[in-house]
This record gives C-alpha cells, structure tokens and sequence, in this order.
C-alpha cells in the first residue's frame, strides 16, 4: 500500500483521506489553515446540484453514485464520532417554469423521483411561502447535511482511523523530482508514493509552476442564517437561483451570491441587504427572526462545474480532486473514491475520461 499525501482539509481532502485510509494505505493531510473551515464549512449542504437537469451527465453521475452513499456515510460518522452530520431528506421545490419538461425528462432517465406541484400543494408542502408560483418542481428525496458537522465528524473519523491531520501546515510548493514531485511545507521537503492536491479554489495557484493547471477559480457565495423555530420552513426552495434550507433545529440559511471576487473572501453590505430583501419578501415571517450570522465562502469554480480528478499528465505520483464549484458536498463521496481507485490502480467506480486533464468541459452552468 503507497503512503499518500493529501494537499487540503476540505470536504475533498478529507473524503479522499478516508477513503486512502480504508483501504489500507498510509495518510497524511497537510491544511493550511484548520480542516473544514472554507468552501467546505461556507456551503449549504444540499446534496442535489441546483437545477440538477442542466448539468452535464458528468455531474450527474457523481452526484447519483454520491446520493446513494450518503445515508451510509452519515450513519457510520454518527457511530464511530457522536457527532451526527444530520443528513435530512427534507426535499426540493424548485421554480423553473419554462423547464419543467426538460426537468421531468431528466429525472426519468436517471431515475429521480420529480412531479409538478400545483400551487394549492405549494401552499401544503410550504404554508409560509407568500404568494407562491402556479407550479413548482417538486423533488421529494432530495437531502441535505449540515456540512459543519460533517466537517468536523470526518476529522474525529480520520483521527480514530489514524490519519496524520497537520493544521497550520500550508504546502508551499511542488517540486519535480525524477518522474514526480516532492512536497515543501514550512520550509521542509516531503516525499510520498502519492500526492493528492484537494486544495479547492487554491487548487491552481499550486498547480501553475509545474506547466499544466486547471482552470479553477474562487467564485465567492454570500449566506445568511436566520434563528427561527423549528418547523417555520419546512423545504428546501430554489428561485431564481436564491434558495432557502431549513435545518432541523429551526435555523434557515438563505443563499447565495456568485461572485467574481478573487481570493477576497469578505461579506458585504449591499448581499446582505439583497439576501435579506429576497428572503423576506418570500416568508414575510422571517422578517420577525433575527439574522444569526452571514458569511462568505471561495468555492472552487470549474467550467461546468464538472472536477478534475485524474493523475497529472506530466508527474506519474501527483493526482487531484478539485473543482467541484457549487456541488463540493454531494459531488464529494464519488470524487473521493474515483480518485482513490486512480491512486490505488483499482478498476474505477465510475469512468474518469469525463474528469481527465484532457476533457472537454462544458462552459455552463
Ligand atoms: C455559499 C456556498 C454555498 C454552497 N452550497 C453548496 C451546497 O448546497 N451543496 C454542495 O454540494 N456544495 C455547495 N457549495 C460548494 C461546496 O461547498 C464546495 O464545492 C466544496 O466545499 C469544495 O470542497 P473542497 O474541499 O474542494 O474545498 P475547500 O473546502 O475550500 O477546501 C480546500 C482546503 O484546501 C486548503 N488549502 C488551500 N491551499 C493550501 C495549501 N497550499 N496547503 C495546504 N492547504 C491548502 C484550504 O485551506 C481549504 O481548507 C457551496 C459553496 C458556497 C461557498
């Protein structure tokens, strides 16, 4: 089994940690900062991309093969931490009336269950929407997690499994040695059989120096969080592209901005306002709740969406699993473990030519 390296404490870092260490090989994780705290911590947590039909079957199948894996996932980090990501299926309505047909289509033939709700079973499903739309589709087994919690779940995990988590260790370089490349960090060289770069939106600025980079990006996303009762919203909600998630405590989040920011990674006034604004004029009963606390996150921005995950054309021991922009967390489950199958020499979960260095992306969504 090769001792690997991983470049990056997110949701990417870490699923891939676990999955490496699962399966025998020897871990390192090198965070720059503290593990779970960026994209990863800054995210919503539904486990669906948004507007899922218009995403190429690249995303797609991440994210079923992902879906699927969840509930296991959640269950055994409850078991083996105490901390419970709190996976919830509490469904999607999403308003795009011009699509609905394509939407239906989709779901058929990747097997998700979707119907049109009219607005008498909006009104049902989501008493305190004001004035809701004609029709909305309706995804009922869509979930979500509260990707905190599933942060600092998978850390307790990696740690109880043995995995080196070194916080406050940025990597400084990648540096070609024979057919590969060492690591520095704090000034000293490190070696591995396998170096995993799950570095997200800093995924390029890493890459750059050694020819080939791929074309990620930070796309800055502003959230909300609104203290309210449980049970006040009750689902997921998509328009517009501004979407509402209710967790099981009864804090709503209300997101999100794309931004085209660079590395700044501060909230606004005028996003505040904005998300403010949106919210409340949809559940009017927010404006009675306080806003608990707003923030902004750098997700790792890809054309498409769809992630490289792949082993560097150039250094035979460099691999990565980055760019999985607004779908990180339900991408992440089948990122992790393709790029451990490619690292490992297994037959692949999924096929990795969408993924590859030399793929085609798609320029939208
Ligand atoms: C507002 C918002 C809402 C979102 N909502 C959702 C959602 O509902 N569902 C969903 O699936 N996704 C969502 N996302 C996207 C998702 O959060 C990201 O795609 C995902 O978190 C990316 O994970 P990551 O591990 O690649 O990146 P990150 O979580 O950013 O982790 C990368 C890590 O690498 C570290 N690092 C960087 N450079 C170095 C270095 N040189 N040395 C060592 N460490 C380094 C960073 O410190 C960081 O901890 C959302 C994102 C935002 C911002």
């Amino acid at each position: 089994m090769p001792d690997v390296l991983i470049i990056g404490g997110g949701i990417a870092g870490l699923l891939t940690a676990r999955e490496l260490s699962g399966a025998g090989a020897s871990v390192q994780l090198l965070e720059r900062g503290e593990p779970a705290r960026e994209s990863s911590w800054a995210g919503g947590g539904i486990l669906s991309p948004l507007y899922p039909w218009r995403y190429s079957d690249a995303v797609t199948a991440l994210a079923r093969w992902s879906q699927q894996a969840y509930p296991g996932i959640c269950d055994e980090l409850r078991e083996a931490t105490g901390i419970d990501p709190q996976y919830l299926a509490s469904g999607l309505l999403i308003h795009a009336p011009d699509e609905e047909a394509p939407a239906l289509d989709w779901a058929r033939r990747h097997g998700y269950e979707a119907r049109i709700a009219s607005r008498g079973e909006i009104r049902e499903l989501e008493p305190n929407r004001a004035d809701p739309p004609e029709t909305m589709l309706w995804l009922p087994r869509v979930a979500q997690v509260r990707n905190p919690r599933l942060g600092k779940a998978l850390v307790k995990d990696l740690e109880g499994r043995g995995v080196q988590i070194r916080a406050r260790s940025p990597v400084e370089a990648l540096v070609p040695e024979g057919t590969g490349v060492r690591v520095v960090a704090g000034g000293r060289s490190i070696s591995a059989d396998a170096v995993v770069v799950c570095a997200g939106a800093w995924s390029r600025k890493l890459l750059e120096p050694l020819g080939t980079a791929p074309a990620i990006r930070p796309v800055r996303g502003q959230m909300l969080l609104f203290r309210t009762r449980p049970g006040l919203i009750r689902h997921m909600v998509l328009e517009e592209d501004r979407y509402i998630i209710p967790r099981k405590d009864g804090r709503v989040l209300f997101g999100s901005t794309l931004e085209e920011a660079g590395f700044e990674k501060t909230t606004t006034g005028a996003a505040r306002q904005e998300l403010h604004e949106i919210a409340v004029a949809r559940f009017p009963v927010l404006a009675d709740h306080p806003v608990e606390r707003h923030w902004a996150g750098l997700r790792p921005g890809s054309p498409g969406g769809v992630p490289w995950i792949d082993r560097h054309p150039e250094h035979e021991n460099l691999f990565i699993n980055a760019g999985h922009y607004r779908n990180g967390v339900v991408l992440g489950p089948a990122s992790a473990r393709l790029v451990a199958d490619l690292v490992l020499g297994r037959e692949p979960v999924l096929d990795p030519g969408s993924y590859g260095f030399s793929a085609e992306r798609p320029a939208t969504p």
